[in-house]
């Protein structure tokens, strides 16, 4: 049988990815974890956490994962910043091909690909993504400084960046197709009090107007009663939820739900044999930092048992 260079390859370095590292170095295993960008996933673009444990007066985004990372790098977690073009998932060996043509191996795999913002699709969203339309308020909310702009969406990520938008903003309208918001209750709390913040109901945008110099000037909205109207902006932070990273994920092989999200079972094995899934990309209903950050740490221990309990492999290491 050919012989893999690593007992696992962990795929994508955001929460989940940082933690099964985390587990992985601790437990001595011959681990590597590959991320095209930075570590830290999409918690990297969120300015504020408030609801990760031990962070009583909550923590920056940035803060978070850049204390994640190093918590890995402490046990020796070895990296490589590289994008991924092909996963062969099938055998006892698994193969990740990267950009350079490199192909590394491994026994066993955990894919923490995580998710991306979904988009609207309607006229006028690609044409003036990035000249008025953003879908990260950390990245873009100071360009807005004291103009009107508009969220849509009505999850944590919208009310969340709303009320984060309000530091640069003038004001900030949050258009949501309901009448509730699916957002936690205490952050609709906090969006209700803001002066700065006002909510369409019942409101669908239908296109996104501009002009090429100026960049976004106006939204087409069309309201429940199937009134139409336009709103006058200059920005548009669209955060309607997040779509899988999925598409290097051989979907033949892997069982997904309809949306593109990889199932598993409790222990974070997917339908195939030593393949493990942990965080965002997960199909599940809750999506939280801390989730993420446990389902790193149930994967990697289910990578451990999957390899017989054939760690440790290196030799002590008195000094930790
Ligand atoms: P989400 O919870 O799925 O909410 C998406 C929102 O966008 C919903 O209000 C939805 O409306 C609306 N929406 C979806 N498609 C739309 C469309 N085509 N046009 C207009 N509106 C549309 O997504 P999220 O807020 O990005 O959060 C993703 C996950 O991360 C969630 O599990 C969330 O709890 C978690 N998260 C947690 C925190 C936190 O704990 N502080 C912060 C951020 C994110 P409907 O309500 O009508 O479906």
């Amino acid at each position: 049988m050919q012989q893999a260079q690593y007992q696992l390859i962990i795929v994508g370095g955001g929460p989940a990815g940082l933690t099964a590292g985390l587990y992985a170095a601790r437990g001595r295993l011959k681990v590597l974890l590959v991320e095209k960008g930075a570590t830290g996933g999409q918690v990297l673009v969120t300015d504020w956490v408030d609801n990760y444990p031990g962070f009583a007066e909550g923590v920056s985004g940035f803060d978070l994962m850049d204390k994640m990372t190093a918590h890995a790098d402490r046990f020796g977690l070895e990296k490589k910043f590289a994008v991924i073009t092909a996963l062969d998932l099938a055998g006892d060996v698994k193969s990740v091909t990267l950009e350079s043509g490199e192909i590394l191996t491994a026994k066993t795999i955990i894919l923490c690909t995580g998710a991306k913002p979904r988009r609207l699709d309607i006229p006028g969203e690609y044409e003036y993504s990035g000249r008025g339309v953003s879908y990260c308020a950390t990245c873009d909310g100071p360009f807005y400084r004291n103009q009107e702009i508009a969220v849509v969406g009505g999850g944590n990520t919208a009310i969340q960046e709303a009320l984060h938008l309000t530091k640069f903003a003038a004001k900030v309208t949050v258009i949501h197709r309901r009448s509730e918001l699916r957002a936690t209750k205490i952050l609709q709390e906090k969006a209700f009090c803001n002066q700065k913040i006002d909510f369409l109901w019942n409101t669908r945008i239908l296109e996104i107007r501009g002009t090429k110099t100026a960049g976004v000037e106006e939204l087409l909205l069309q309201h429940y009663n199937g009134d139409q109207s336009t709103l006058k902006v200059t920005g548009i932070f669209v955060l309607i939820g997040i779509a899988p990273n999925n598409d290097l994920l051989p979907l033949d092989q892997l069982h997904t739900d309809s949306t593109g999200f990889i199932v598993t079972d409790e222990e974070m094995a997917t339908s195939i044999p030593g393949v493990y899934a942990a965080g965002d990309i997960r199909s599940k209903r809750s999506r939280q930092i801390v989730n993420a950050a446990g389902e790193g740490a149930v994967a990697e221990l289910s990578v451990e048992h999957y390899l017989g309990n054939q760690a440790p492999d290196q030799p002590l290491n008195c000094s930790e």
